[in-house]
């Protein structure tokens, strides 16, 4: 019998496939064994818990915030980002990595990927945000793709977009015929611009009119054009944080013709509905797109049951309450974006899973397999098997947290759910066989966290 570093005994292991009580063997950072005679250095008792594959979470945004005067920027860094998403159970993330002025996208990704792996403690992959798609950019989509980057996003939310749509197009046409998935940022800018001159032209002020500033007709519109986009191109497309019905059906169409389309969610449009910025202090609740109605929420809960959506996705990209609240934005300004990643998959978990809403066969496609697999990481990501990199959640059912932002590891110092009581928390995350998290206390130095290499893109 091989001596192991760790074994995992007793716990439900949960797959894509199903689920049963099996032992896990784990040994210089992999999986090795599943079930019969196993000892090793380290155990841990997993009885009555669940054991899932760690949280792949696509979409984040952890770039170092930009400091000076007059510049206003989100709070978490890889670091302290890093931090959240391991005591959330999420063991590898996606960051946007926009260029800055004058940086090229393979400038700025080689800046994100050195901060990165300087300071993240999770496993980490960046997707290269296409701003201008000239030619020298267009030149580089291939060369990304081959290297290990297989991803690039555009916003259709720019004014920038609409002033090139063939120059977009043509790059969806190159990342289709080298496997890059496209991700697309489906608001419609020229409706959202006019929108936001309406409510200004009315007087309205307050901070809860944000919404009206970016209706969903603004995102039907634009997931129309992304739909006819991928069918025309070829490219794999991801609909980031979609959350309207109207979008999810124009998707669940292009899906049935058989195009390859995928859905992302995020957790506050399965959470929270429009009326939340009715409160005095709904600022805090600004994403983009906005909250909307309890249909939407409905209708996207269905998405997940039924695999219309195929990722959970948190967008983090958290804010102080000041900076939120700021009394000096119009409502068409707010700052956009909050702290999710340490409450995504507790929340999914004990709003989905505990309530029958979800499977737990579904819970672990949104928010594991799927992801790993649209990005080119399956299975050394998002699997429980010998060979896989030993990232796993013990999740243990029955424990109960009332979530307060002050005391997490976002800098933000508040969590959109603050004093919602959810039962299902992180009892131990492991990344790559170290013990990263034991409860919500992390252990690891910045830097452990490795880029993780990506293959271009295979239809699932
Ligand atoms: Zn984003």
């Amino acid at each position: 019998m091989e001596h192991m570093d760790l074994v995992i005994k007793h716990g439900t292991v949960a797959t894509a496939s199903g689920a049963s009580v099996t032992d896990i063997g784990i040994d210089g950072g992999r999986i090795v064994q599943l079930g019969g005679i196993m000892s090793a250095t380290r155990e841990i008792d997993a009885e009555g818990m669940f054991v899932l594959p760690g949280g792949v979470d696509a979409h984040v945004h952890l770039s170092s915030p930009r400091t000076g005067p007059g510049i206003h920027s989100w709070t978490d860094d890889f670091e302290i980002g890093s931090r959240a998403a391991l005591a959330g159970g999420v063991t590898t993330v996606g960051n946007m990595s926009f260029p800055r002025k004058g940086e090229q996208m393979a400038e700025g990704l080689r800046r994100d990927i050195d901060d990165a792996q300087a300071n993240s403690l999770a496993d980490f992959f960046q997707h290269p945000v296409l701003l201008d798609p000239d030619e020298t950019a267009m030149a580089q989509i291939p060369e990304l793709a081959a290297s290990g980057h297989p991803s690039i996003k555009i916003f259709l939310s720019f004014k920038r977009f609409d002033r090139n749509v063939d120059g977009f197009l043509r790059a969806m046409r190159i990342a289709a015929d080298v496997g890059s998935v496209v991700l697309l940022h489906c608001e419609d800018a020229a409706l959202m611009g006019c929108c936001g001159e309406l409510v200004r032209e009315a007087g309205l002020t307050e901070h809860r009119h944000y919404p009206e500033t970016r209706p969903v007709v603004a995102e039907r519109i634009a997931t129309e054009r992304a739909v006819g986009f991928c069918e025309i191109s070829g490219a794999a497309t991801y609909i980031v944080h979609l959350s309207s019905q109207a979008a999810l059906d124009t998707c669940r169409g292009g899906r049935a013709r058989g195009l390859p389309l995928y859905v992302e969610t995020r957790p506050i449009y399965l959470h929270l509905e429009r009326s939340r910025f009715d409160e005095p202090d709904g600022a805090k609740y600004a994403g983009a797109p906005p909250l909307r109605e309890e249909q939407d929420r409905d209708a996207l809960w269905a998405g997940v049951a039924d695999g219309t959506v195929s990722t959970v996705a948190t967008d983090h990209a958290p804010w102080t309450l000041e900076q939120k609240l700021d009394p000096s934005l119009g409502p068409a300004e707010l700052r956009q974006g909050m702290a999710e990643l340490e409450t995504s998959m507790p929340m999914l978990w004990s709003l989905g899973v505990a309530r029958h809403r979800i499977s737990l066969a579904r819970f672990v496609e949104v928010t594991s397999s799927n992801p790993a697999k649209l990005f080119g990481m399956y299975p050394q990501k998002g699997c429980i098997a010998p060979g896989s990199d030993a990232d796993l959640v013990v999740l243990d059912p029955t424990e109960t947290r009332v979530i307060d932002g002050a005391d997490m590891h976002s800098a933000s110092g508040y969590s959109p759910y603050d004093g919602w009581e959810i039962t299902g928390w992180p009892k131990f995350t492991i990344s790559r066989g170290d013990i990263v998290a034991e409860g919500s206390s992390v252990e690891g130095a910045p830097g452990r966290g490795l880029l993780v290499p990506r293959r271009p893109f295979e239809r699932p």
